[in-house]
C-alpha cells in the first residue's frame, strides 16, 4: 500500500521504501562477507518480520534457510515485560547452527534477548541479531544487535511489517503513526 491512501493518519515518514531497499542490499553484503561459506539459518519473528525477512533473503547472493518464530511478551500496555511465551517454535533443530534472528524493530530489547538466550541454549553455534529498526531504548539493555538498518526517535511507527491493531503492515514505508489514531 502506498503512503498516499493513509497520509491522514500519520506525522511523518521515518523511511521510505526505496531508503529501507538500499539499506537491506548493503546489510546482506555485510552478512554474506561475515559468515563466508558457513551455512546460515535465518529466522524470523512473526508477524513483523515478514516483509525484511523477505527483502533480506531475497538480497543475499548465496543460499540461506528460513525459519520462523512467533512470540507474546507478557507486559502492561504497550511495555515489553521480558517474560516471552514462544505461540510457534522453530520447526528444525538448531544444534551446531549459525542463526541469523530477524526482527522489525527493537524496542526495550527484552524480547530479542530473552530469545537470542533461548537459541543459544538450544546449542546454537552462533546466534546473532539483525533488526530493521531500533530504537534509543534498546541502548539500555544488554543486547548485542549486530546488524541495524536504522536508528530511529522513540515514536510509535508502522508499516513494512509493523502494525497498529494488525493494520498497516502492508504500507511499503515506515512512518510514525499520528496520535489521534490511539483515541
Ligand atoms: P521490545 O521487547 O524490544 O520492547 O519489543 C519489541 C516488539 O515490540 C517489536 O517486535 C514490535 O512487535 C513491538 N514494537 C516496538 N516498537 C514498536 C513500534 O514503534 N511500532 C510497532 N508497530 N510495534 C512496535
Amino acid at each position: 500500500m502506498d503512503l498516499e491512501r493513509v497520509k491522514d493518519d500519520i506525522t511523518e515518514v521515518v523511511a521510505t521504501r526505496e531508503q529501507i531497499h538500499n539499506r537491506i542490499v548493503e546489510i546482506a553484503a555485510a552478512i554474506s562477507k561475515d559468515y563466508g561459506d558457513r551455512d546460515l539459518l535465518l529466522v524470523g519473528v512473526l508477524k513483523g518480520a515478514v516483509m525484511a525477512m523477505a527483502d533480506l533473503a531475497r538480497a543475499m547472493q548465496r543460499h540461506v534457510e528460513m525459519d520462523w518464530m512467533a512470540v507474546s511478551s507478557y507486559g502492561s500496555g504497550t511495555k515489553s515485560s521480558g517474560v516471552v511465551r514462544i505461540l510457534k517454535d522453530l520447526d528444525r533443530d538448531i544444534t551446531d547452527r549459525d542463526v541469523l534472528i530477524v526482527e522489525d524493530i527493537v524496542d526495550s530489547g527484552l524480547t530479542l534477548s530473552w530469545l537470542q538466550t533461548n537459541l543459544l541454549s538450544r546449542g546454537a553455534k552462533s546466534v546473532e541479531i539483525f533488526t530493521v529498526f531500533r530504537k534509543p531504548e534498546a541502548a539500555k539493555v544488554h543486547v548485542d544487535v549486530k546488524y541495524v538498518g536504522f536508528d530511529i526517535p522513540p515514536a510509535f511507527v508502522v508499516g513494512y511489517g509493523l502494525d497498529f491493531s494488525e493494520k498497516y503492515r502492508n504500507l511499503d514505508c515506515v512512518a510514525v503513526l499520528a496520535p489521534k489514531m490511539y483515541s
